[in-house]
């Protein structure tokens, strides 16, 4: 496929060293002048932030250290911090991240997926273009991601949720509080204003000169815009996955145990020391936020960088009466609160912690620490 061709960064390597290349080859100042348009010179590190394999302040100490001034790295920082910001979020809101969580979705006439989106037919080209590398690549550019979002929710009239589950679970970054919480951000749930893009926006930063398709219009016709046809047929998506072959019961000794998970393959954590190391893989967590097959395959690949890692696929219940009285650990996350055992802290960019009802207000606290 020519249009891969001129996408080798979206091709996610999974050795350490590969990774620890993308982190050096960040160019914070080219990111801000470039990162809205389909070439710009992005980081490509959300897929390994997302499946913890590094963290958001890993990134910046290596930003900093580029000596750069401030007003130079900052619009890079303050992406990196709007991660930090929906994980804060999640571990407020919890599970009503996956709900309206503050105002209630105007004008909704649809649930499900739009086909057109789904199949990769919404007859603009830079989008299904897109969609079509998204399920080669398990990657989409945030313009991307957003005008998706727009066209579901704000032309299309779908309730977010499942349209956000389909890509959530395509994505090697899928993380359901950066995902959910930006759907909901687009759909207007979460602030009390939508979003959404013309073709005139799409054509200046995705080089594309298309004319006459439903989003070639000014941005005043939006208010009025009847549903077009395309985006009436829904598809009710749904995904199944082989899961790894697991090791048996019998094989786990009753020794210290760290757990990893989907959102957890550090291969830094408590490197070195003499203990079991698991990747905990429970089907009910996947049922419910169900992903692809690459997506698995993806995080399972990136554990071999974890040493002596043993996949276990069954549930925290079992795992633990196995273990009997051995001690676990595991890092803090919302998905983990069924774990019993010793939990430690995840990495952050900043210490502030809490819900904030708007971005800007945890960005003025958290700069003022990380400008210093
Ligand atoms: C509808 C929608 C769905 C999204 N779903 C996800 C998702 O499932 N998982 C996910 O990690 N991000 C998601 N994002 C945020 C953003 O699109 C991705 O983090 C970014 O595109 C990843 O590519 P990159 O690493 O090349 O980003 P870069 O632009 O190089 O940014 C570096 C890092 O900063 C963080 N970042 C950048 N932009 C954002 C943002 N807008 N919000 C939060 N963090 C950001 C990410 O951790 C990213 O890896 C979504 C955005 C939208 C609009």
């Amino acid at each position: 496929m020519q249009a891969l061709k001129n996408h080798q960064e979206y091709d996610f390597p999974l050795d350490w060293n590969s990774i620890q290349d993308r982190i050096h080859a960040i160019d914070p100042i080219k990111y801000a002048s470039t990162r809205n348009f389909e070439k710009g010179a992005l980081t490509y590190l959300g897929p390994y932030i997302s499946r913890g394999v590094i963290s958001t302040k890993c990134i910046f100490e290596h930003t900093k250290s580029l000596d750069l001034e401030w007003r130079s790295i900052e619009k890079l920082v303050q992406e990196l911090a709007w991660r930090d910001y929906w994980q804060q979020v999640w571990v407020e809101k919890q599970s009503r991240i996956e709900s309206d969580l503050n105002f209630e979705q105007k004008a909704v006439l649809h649930s499900g997926v739009p086909a057109a989106i789904v199949e990769a037919k919404t007859g603009i080209e830079a989008i299904d273009s897109a969609i079509q590398i998204f399920y080669k690549t398990g990657y989409l550019h945030n313009h991307i991601r957003m005008y998706i979002a727009a066209i579901c929710c704000n032309i299309g009239k779908y309730h977010w949720s499942a349209p956000a589950k389909w890509m959530y679970g395509n994505l090697l970054d899928g993380d359901l509080a950066s995902n959910h919480l930006s759907w909901q951000w687009v759909a207007g749930t979460f602030s009390n204003r939508n979003y959404v893009a013309n073709q005139e926006n799409i054509n200046k930063y995705f080089n594309s000169a298309q004319r006459n398709t439903f989003l070639d219009v000014p941005y005043e016709a939006f208010n009025k815009l009847e549903v077009p046809d395309v985006l009436i047929k829904r598809h009710h998506w749904k995904i199944e996955i082989n899961y790894p072959e697991s090791i048996s019961l019998q094989a786990l000794k009753e020794k210290k145990t760290l757990i990893y998970n989907y959102y957890n393959l550090d291969p830094l954590w408590h490197k070195g020391e003499d203990v079991q190391r698991v990747l905990l893989i429970e089907p009910d967590v996947f049922k419910r936020y169900p992903i692809s097959q690459k997506c698995m395959d993806f995080a399972v690949g990136l554990s071999k960088n974890i040493e002596d890692i043993k996949v276990f696929v069954g549930s925290y219940s079992t795992l633990q009466e196995q273990l009997k009285n051995a001690e676990i650990v595991f890092k803090e996350h919302p998905l983990n609160d069924h774990y019993q055992g010793i939990q430690e802290d995840r990495e952050w960019m900043s210490s502030i912690e809490g819900y904030f009802s708007g971005f800007f207000k945890f960005w003025n606290k958290a700069k003022k620490e990380l400008i210093k």
